[in-house]
């Protein structure tokens, strides 16, 4: 694995590599590098692709000082489990390599409510400075596919509408949400969890699946579901767990987050939480 820490020499070697007529495969990440970042970076390994994979916690979308202070960083581990994994080239620039001008976004791009609902309203700023980097980091990289988790689904669908409205030449792919055995979204601040919590966090996943199953009951009963009725199902259930600081349970249209009062039988839903529990923030979905 080639480890490239300025743009230029990221640059170099991608300009070489298609010159010998290869693609490029994509996964941005913020390390502490777990099996779900894995799964993104072996997605696209197959003859004539090159995978590379960025590791950079990037300052501009941690609205919580705290937060960014304290995300994990296992550089070491990391870099053996991208070799391991058979990653092509990995990108490890430095804050000053990727902000050389400062923070300013000078001409941001505007997602309207998919930017400003959920992760939007609890984390101002969030997705303003996590799309500014992921387009400084497609220019730099110019993949061809680029994997990205659905376990961040709010994510995946701004950074569509990134390359959509930028004219990016390239094609998001997202990725299942990989789960601990128990049903926990893997999640590189899962480490920070305590042993209870760890134990209560389970529940995120189980509602989650709770919800999805009752509308899926529906759809094969071509019924209508009352969607007011499984949130608050839900957000009663996990009250049950005085450990969790839920900040929102919502069901949404899948394709553009909007809100529902009921849930047609062909309708795609997502259901999305977020809750702190000892003082971790945790984020999941499960779509049906
Ligand atoms: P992060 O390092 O948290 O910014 O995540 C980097 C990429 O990995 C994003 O596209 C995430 O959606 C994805 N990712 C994070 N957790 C998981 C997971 N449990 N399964 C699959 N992909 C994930």
């Amino acid at each position: 694995m080639i480890i490239c820490k300025r743009i230029k020499d990221i640059e170099k070697q991608l300009v070489a590599l298609r010159k010998e007529g290869k693609k490029v495969s994509f996964a941005p990440t913020m390390g502490a590098l777990h099996s779900g970042h894995i799964s993104l970076v072996k997605a696209r390994q197959k003859a004539g692709w090159v995978t590379v994979c960025s590791i950079f916690v990037n300052p501009t979308q941690f609205n919580d000082k705290a937060d960014f202070e304290k995300y994990p960083i296992t550089i070491e581990g990391d870099i053996m489990k991208l070799i391991e994994a058979g990653c092509d080239i990995l990108f490890l620039p430095t804050v000053a390599e990727m902000y050389p001008d400062g923070f300013e976004n000078k001409k941001p791009v505007d997602f309207g409510f998919l930017a400003q609902t959920l992760e939007g309203e609890h984390r101002p700023g969030h997705f303003d400075g996590m799309a500014q980097i992921v387009e400084k980091l497609l220019r730099i990289v110019k993949p061809d596919t680029l994997y990205m988790g659905q376990k961040d689904y709010q994510q995946q669908l701004i950074v569509s509408k990134l390359i959509e409205k930028r004219k990016l030449p390239t094609k998001l792919i997202a990725y299942p949400t990989l789960r601990e055995k128990d049903g926990l979204a893997m999640s590189s601040r899962n480490v920070r969890l305590d042993a209870h919590s760890r134990k209560v966090a389970v529940q995120l996943s189980k509602v989650l699946r709770s919800s999805i199953l009752k509308i899926e009951d529906s759809k094969l009963k071509r019924k209508a579901a009352d969607a007011t009725a499984i949130m608050n199902t839900a957000k009663a259930a996990l009250a049950k767990h005085p450990e969790f600081e839920v900040e929102y349970y919502e069901l949404r249209d899948a394709a553009n987050l909007q809100p529902l009062a009921t849930i047609a039988p062909k309708q795609k839903v997502v259901a999305l939480v977020a809750a702190k529990i000892g003082g971790v923030r945790l984020i999941d979905n499960m779509v049906g």
